[in-house]
C-alpha cells in the first residue's frame, strides 16, 4: 500500500515497524463545542485508512485521545484554555462540558459510520504518565523551567522543523494568534510542557506536580497517551493538516526526545474543509454540525459518501449543492443495491477483477473516488449477477461504510421502494389523462434522478434502474 507520509512529503510505501503489526494513533476532539463537519471529514478519512488496514489484513491498535485540558485558543500557548471558554459560555463545569460534547462527538461519530478507536483517553486520565515525561525531559536537558511553567527547548535538537515545509518565515502563520509573545522563552519556537504560572487565575483544572500547581500544555498529551498504550515505536499517527504545525511538530521534538530514538514512520493529514469563508473552524462559533445537516432533511451518510468523493489530500469546499448531488447519488446507490437479488450463485472468480480494481485504488494513497467509480462499475457489470454485485457491495462497503446493504430490510426496502414507484406512476397516468404534461414530466423527471427510468409497454407503463 502506497500513502503519502508528511514526514518526507513524499508517496511512500507503507511498511509497519513489526510485520502485519499496525499501532496507529490518532488527535482526538478538544470537547467545549459541537465537532464540525469539517472536524469529522478528517475522523471519515481516518476511519477509512483503519478500516482498508484492517480489509487488507493488518492487525490494528487505533488509540484516541479526547483534549478536555491545556489546549489554548492559540496553538502556540497563548490565550485561554478551549475548555474553560466553553464551560464559561453555557455556565456550567469544564467536566460537565467535556462530558456533553464528547457523547456529541460519538454520537456523531455513529451516524457517520465511524468506528471508536480500540481506545479512548481522556487527557485529564493521565495526569500522572505526563509529569513523568516532563519529569524526564528535565532531567536529560530538553526541557527548563521559566517563570514558573516548564518549556521544551527546541534548540537542543539538530532539525526541529521535521516536515521541512514549514520554514522559519511561516512560524508567523502557526503562531498568528499570539500577539503578546512570552518573554519565558528561550527560543521562538519553544513550548510549554506543563503551566504553573498562567494569567488566568481561572483556570479550572489544576493538579499538584514538582513545579507547583497547574495543567499539562496540549501537546504532551498526545505523545504521552500514544507512548503509554502504543509503546516506543508508532506506525502511523493522524490528524488534520492544521496539526501538522506545531502541535504534531512539538510531539515529534518531545516524543524522540524523551525515547532517545525515532518515533512515529508514517504521518497522515487530512486537507481542510472550507466553506464560502474558508476554514471551517469551532472557534468562529458558526459552523456546520450533522445534527444541522440532519434537521435540514439529509442523511450523515450523504455527507460520507461527499467526502469519499474526493481525495483526502485535496481541500475540499463544502456546498448544499454538492451535498444535494451526494445525497441524489447516495439515494440512488441504495435503491440500486435494495433491488439486487441475493438468491443467485456466486462465482468466486468473476469478482476477482472488481476486488482488484477496488484494492488498487484503495492501494494508491486512499483514492476513495475510484474506489466508488469501482462501487459503480460492479452495479453496472454485464457479466455479474445480482448476487455476485451484492457481495462485491458488501466487501467494499467493510471499508467505505455507507450502510448499501442491509440483508433484512433489502426485501421490505424493495417492496417499499416498488409500491412507491408504481403509485407514481399511477399518478403520472392521471397527470397524462388529464393533459398535465408538466406534473407528468416532474414526476418522470423526479424518478430519473433517483436512477429510475420509465417504460411504455403495451401492458402499461413499467420501471427499471439505469444502468
Ligand atoms: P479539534 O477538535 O479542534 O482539536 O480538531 C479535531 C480534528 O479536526 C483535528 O484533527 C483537526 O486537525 C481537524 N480539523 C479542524 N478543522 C478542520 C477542517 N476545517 N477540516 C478538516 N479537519 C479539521
Ligand atoms: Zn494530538
Amino acid at each position: 500500500m502506497i500513502l503519502y507520509n508528511t514526514l518526507g512529503q513524499t508517496k511512500q510505501e507503507f511498511v509497519p515497524y513489526e510485520g502485519r503489526k499496525v499501532r496507529m494513533y490518532t488527535c482526538g476532539p478538544t470537547v467545549y463545542h459541537y465537532a464540525h463537519i469539517g472536524n469529522l471529514r478528517t475522523y471519515i478519512m481516518e476511519d477509512i485508512l483503519e478500516k482498508y488496514l484492517r480489509y487488507s489484513g493488518y492487525d490494528v491498535k487505533r488509540v484516541m485521545n479526547i483534549t478536555d485540558v491545556g489546549h489554548l485558543s492559540s496553538d502556540a500557548d497563548t490565550g485561554e484554555d478551549k475548555m474553560l471558554k466553553g464551560a464559561k459560555r453555557e455556565h456550567k463545569s469544564v467536566m460537565e462540558i467535556a462530558k456533553f460534547y464528547t457523547d456529541a462527538f460519538f454520537n456523531d461519530c455513529k451516524k457517520l459510520n465511524i468506528k471508536t478507536p480500540d481506545v479512548v483517553e481522556p487527557a485529564t486520565n493521565c495526569i500522572d504518565d505526563f509529569i513523568n515525561m516532563v519529569t524526564v525531559l528535565l532531567e536529560n536537558g530538553y526541557a527548563y523551567i521559566a517563570g514558573g511553567n516548564v518549556y521544551f527547548d527546541t534548540s537542543k535538537l539538530n532539525n526541529y522543523y521535521v516536515f521541512g515545509n514549514f520554514k522559519e518565515e511561516d512560524l508567523a502563520v502557526g503562531v498568528r494568534d499570539s500577539v503578546d509573545e512570552d518573554a519565558n522563552k528561550r527560543n521562538k519556537s519553544d513550548f510549554v510542557l506543563w503551566f504553573t504560572k498562567s494569567k488566568f487565575e481561572d483556570q479550572e483544572l489544576k493538579w499538584d506536580s514538582p513545579w507547583g500547581v497547574g495543567y499539562p500544555g496540549w501537546h504532551i498529551e498526545c505523545s504521552s497517551i500514544s507512548i503509554k498504550h502504543l509503546g516506543g515505536h508508532l506506525d502511523i499517527h493522524c490528524g488534520g493538516i492544521d496539526n501538522a504545525f506545531p502541535h504534531h511538530t512539538n510531539e515529534i521534538a518531545q516524543s524522540e526526545a524523551f525515547l532517545g530514538h525515532p518515533w512515529c514512520k508514517y504521518w497522515f493529514h487530512v486537507l481542510h474543509l472550507n466553506d464560502a469563508r474558508g476554514k471551517m473552524s469551532k472557534s468562529s462559533g458558526d459552523f456546520l454540525t450533522v445534527s444541522l445537516l440532519e434537521s435540514k432533511g439529509y442523511n450523515p451518510l450523504a455527507y460520507r459518501l461527499f467526502c469519499l468523493q474526493s481525495h483526502y489530500r485535496k481541500p475540499l469546499t463544502f456546498s448544499y449543492e454538492s451535498l444535494d448531488n451526494a445525497a441524489t447519488a447516495y439515494s440512488k446507490l441504495k435503491s440500486r443495491v435494495s433491488a439486487l437479488d441475493s438468491r443467485l450463485d456466486i462465482d468466486d472468480a468473476k469478482l476477482k477483477p472488481y476486488q482488484n480494481s477496488f484494492k488498487s485504488a484503495m492501494d494508491n494513497d486512499l483514492n476513495t473516488s475510484l474506489a466508488v467509480t469501482c462501487l459503480y462499475d460492479v452495479l453496472k457489470a454485464q457479466d455479474l449477477n445480482d448476487s455476485e454485485k451484492l457481495a462485491l457491495v458488501k466487501e467494499f462497503d467493510s471499508v467505505l461504510s455507507l450502510d448499501l446493504e442491509s440483508s433484512e430490510k433489502s426485501e421490505d426496502n424493495n417492496e417499499d421502494l416498488n409500491e412507491e414507484i408504481t403509485a407514481l406512476i399511477e399518478k403520472r397516468n392521471e397527470a397524462r389523462k388529464n393533459k398535465d404534461w408538466t406534473s407528468a414530466d416532474a414526476i418522470r423527471d423526479d424518478l430519473k434522478a433517483r436512477g429510475i427510468v420509465l417504460i411504455d409497454t403495451p401492458q402499461g407503463v413499467t420501471w427499471k434502474f439505469e444502468n
